[in-house]
């Protein structure tokens, strides 16, 4: 089937569905094939459920229906359709990528341009080759703005997703030491991430640039049309960090913002959502109440009490570099009984050891808190003078004895699949 046909289907059906259990009456279900799952297994059930017609690309099962609707590649016709729709946009779309504070700084943007805008944006983490295009044909033709989050543990995989998108106006939060692995090492990173600069760059269209960021304007090149932010008077929007005890404050334009996010390390993914909203005209007031009413509520940088204890969950994800960041701000947190739960670092294939090694010396020397490390790779490290108490993830539960621990301050951080946010059910 050509591509206008279907469109004209989807336009009618108005939403797509991939996973059947989420599936609504109406919906078009694109059978995709995962790693341990083929959704062609699934199209009969789509159809009981009240999928209007199912994408299939498995020509066993084709015949069976005259809903189903027969493609040589399920998923890359899910990708074609989300351009096509993309390109009835007359509205821009803001994309925006880079190794840590993508949610954070999408929820950010989200945040001040909805103050004024009708805004969509993507929902939760949908970032990949599956995401981005679900999160294109959620939008509706009425928008304002949409804002795309792209995420990468690959080359070309930005490039891609941008090819997709079609961004008017992007920017990178920042290059780390995220996804090593796959992108092939830093300088691996950098050029991947870079590649949505790429695109800006050869389609003439808008950087929001940080220009406190070295690595970042290494990037850019002279004919990039771009808006920066930063500490610089000479900036477009300036912005400059106040402090982050442990909220970060910061000021724009004479005006003292508040945030409810810690750690310095979020000024950044701040002030670009300051930057954007004031390019597009809003008022420093509605920028400052949207800024300053955003709770992280996802995991990320989330302060929890219970009992008399206090948390910093970080729990969401961790990399070399979002890992530093967090004990950076920790070690410099006032609080009288510290402690640090820190679980393995995933996807970092040759530099793991090295990686987790950088991570517990630091956390030894001259750190003012216990630290527990957890998982695999953490046990393995090595100290010279062991100062904190480590634990396997398995032994985690009876090693640790939650239940004494009374006015602590708690950082939990470590990768996604290492959900440290169970440490909570200990309390
Ligand atoms: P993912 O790759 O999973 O989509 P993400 O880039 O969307 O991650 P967030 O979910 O916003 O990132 O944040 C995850 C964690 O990264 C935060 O809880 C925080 O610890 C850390 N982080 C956020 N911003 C930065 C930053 N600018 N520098 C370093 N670490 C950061
Ligand atoms: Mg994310």
């Amino acid at each position: 089937m050509i591509i206008e046909e279907l469109y004209k289907l989807y336009k009618s059906a108005k939403s797509v569905c991939t996973d059947t259990r989420q599936l609504k009456s109406g919906d078009i279900y694109f059978a995709l094939k995962g790693e341990n799952f083929d959704g062609n297994a699934f199209a009969k059930s789509a159809l009981d459920k009240g999928a209007s017609y199912c994408v299939v690309d498995d020509e066993g099962i084709a015949n069976s229906s005259d809903k189903f609707i027969l493609v040589k590649n399920s998923l890359k016709t899910l990708q074609k359709l989300a351009n096509y729709h993309r390109n009835t946009f007359s509205f821009p779309i803001i994309g925006l990528t880079g190794s840590n504070g993508k949610t954070t700084t999408k929820e950010l943007i989200y945040a001040v341009l909805s103050s004024k805008y009708k805004v969509k944006a993507t929902k939760g983490n949908l970032n990949n080759h599956i995401g981005v295009p679900l999160t294109l044909l959620s939008f509706d033709n009425n928008l304002d703005f949409g804002i795309v989050e792209m995420g990468a543990n690959h080359q070309k995989e930005i490039a891609f997703l941008s090819s997709i998108s079609e961004p008017d106006y992007g920017l990178i939060t920042n290059f780390g030491k995220a996804h090593l692995e796959g992108f092939g090492g830093v300088e691996g990173v950098i050029k991947g991430k870079s590649e949505l600069y790429d695109y800006l760059i050869a389609n003439k269209k808008t950087v929001f640039l940080n220009s406190d960021d070295e690595k970042q304007i290494q990037q850019i090149h002279n004919y990039a049309k771009i808006s920066t932010f930063g500490s610089k008077k000479t900036n477009d929007c300036q912005v400059s960090f106040q402090s982050a005890n442990p909220f970060v404050q910061l000021s724009y334009n004479d005006v003292l913002i508040k945030s409810h996010l810690i750690g310095k390390y979020n000024f950044s993914n701040i002030a670009v959502a300051i930057a954007i909203g004031a390019f597009f005209n809003i008022e420093p007031n509605y920028i400052k109440a949207s800024i300053e009413s955003y709770k992280p509520n996802n995991n990320r940088s989330e302060i929890r009490r219970i009992g008399t204890n206090k948390f910093i969950l970080d729990a969401y994800n961790a990399n070399p570099t979002s890992m530093l960041a967090a004990l950076q701000n920790f070690k410099q947190l006032k609080a009288d009984k510290k402690y640090v739960f820190l679980g393995d670092m995933f996807e970092l294939g040759a530099s793991a050891k090295e990686e987790h090694q950088t991570i517990a010396s630091y956390a030894e020397t001259n750190f003012n808190a216990n630290v527990y490390l957890i998982g695999e790779n953490f046990f393995k490290t090595k100290t010279e003078e062991r100062t904190y108490k480590y634990e396997s993830f398995e032994d985690f539960k009876s090693g640790f004895e939650a239940n004494s621990l009374r006015n602590a301050t708690i950082l939990i951080k470590g990768s996604r699949g290492m959900a440290l946010e169970r440490i909570l059910e200990l309390f």
